[in-house]
């Protein structure tokens, strides 16, 4: 049986090329140009999907202002999800269990990777945060989500550090990385040659996806998140139930991942 509902969660800093924050928002004019780029990656996902048989791809833009990717040159048949809703979903809006597999493009290593391509965690403040005593990048967190929802992530592009904490999470993933990080510099492929393997990523991915599971933990869920600022910790604290467990980091205990997500959504 084929993976009828295609579910892409699309980031910025992953996309080929993209190696400054002044590509990925504003009023830089090489932000209209990585626009572009990552319109065409995320294309090159959901022409693989719909070759494979997919009925339905809906595509979540999840960076920064949530309103990047260029609705017109979109994939006509796939849906967009822009803007952040305010729900503990961010990046995964929109998600729910009718989808069958889930497609991250552009995505970025966490904080503190040393070669990774403008590595950051969620809004920056994060200096770590660990579910059950595991580092995680965004990919993650946000595969945690999917597997809330008892929906495996199969496929990630983005720089070749995000790739490797991709695999070690969820070892038979598909990922292509665009990107090596050499320092704040990094070594790109051309966009044409990212798309052609994202597109063949994709298939190998829904190809593989009757051996693939969902990403779990096990309950109660232990999140905790080490800040960068005390402000961020003292605010943090006061959550219903969390717990300083150091000097910069504040830890929950939940038997539902959704409080987890509640947490982290509402004490930052
Ligand atoms: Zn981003």
């Amino acid at each position: 049986m084929s993976a009828k509902k295609i579910y892409i969660s699309a980031d910025m800093e992953g996309i080929t090329g993209v190696i400054h924050w002044d590509e990925t928002g504003g009023n830089n004019p090489d932000y209209q140009y990585f626009r572009k780029i990552m319109t065409d990656e995320v294309n090159a996902a959901i022409e693989a999907a719909f070759e494979k048989g997919a009925t339905d791809v809906v595509v979540r833009d999840a960076h920064g202002t949530a309103r990047n990717l260029i609705p017109d040159q979109l994939h006509e048949k796939s849906k967009l999800i822009r803007e952040w809703s305010k729900s503990p979903f961010g990046m995964m809006e929109g998600l729910d269990d009718s989808f069958d597999a889930i497609c991250f493009v552009g995505y970025h290593a966490k904080a503190q990777t040393p070669f990774g391509t403008l590595a950051h965690t969620m809004s920056g403040a994060i200096f770590d945060l660990r579910v059950n005593k595991i580092s995680m990048p965004e990919f993650g967190w946000n595969a945690l989500i999917a597997g809330y929802f008892n929906v495996p992530v199969i496929f990630v592009s983005g720089d070749q550090a995000l790739c490797d904490q991709a695999k070690q999470l969820i070892p038979e993933i598909e990922t292509v990385a665009v990107k090596q990080g050499i320092g704040e510099a990094s070594l790109n492929l051309h966009p044409k040659k990212s798309r052609q393997l994202i597109k063949a990523g994709v298939s190998r991915a829904l190809d593989k996806l009757p051996k693939m599971k969902p990403f779990k933990l096990d309950s109660p869920y232990v999140l905790e998140i080490d800040f960068k600022k005390k402000e961020s910790a003292n605010r943090a604290a006061w959550y219903p139930g969390a717990e300083r467990v150091g000097d910069f980091t504040i830890a929950v205990k939940c038997d539902d991942f959704l409080d987890c997500m509640r947490f982290f959504h509402l004490a930052y």
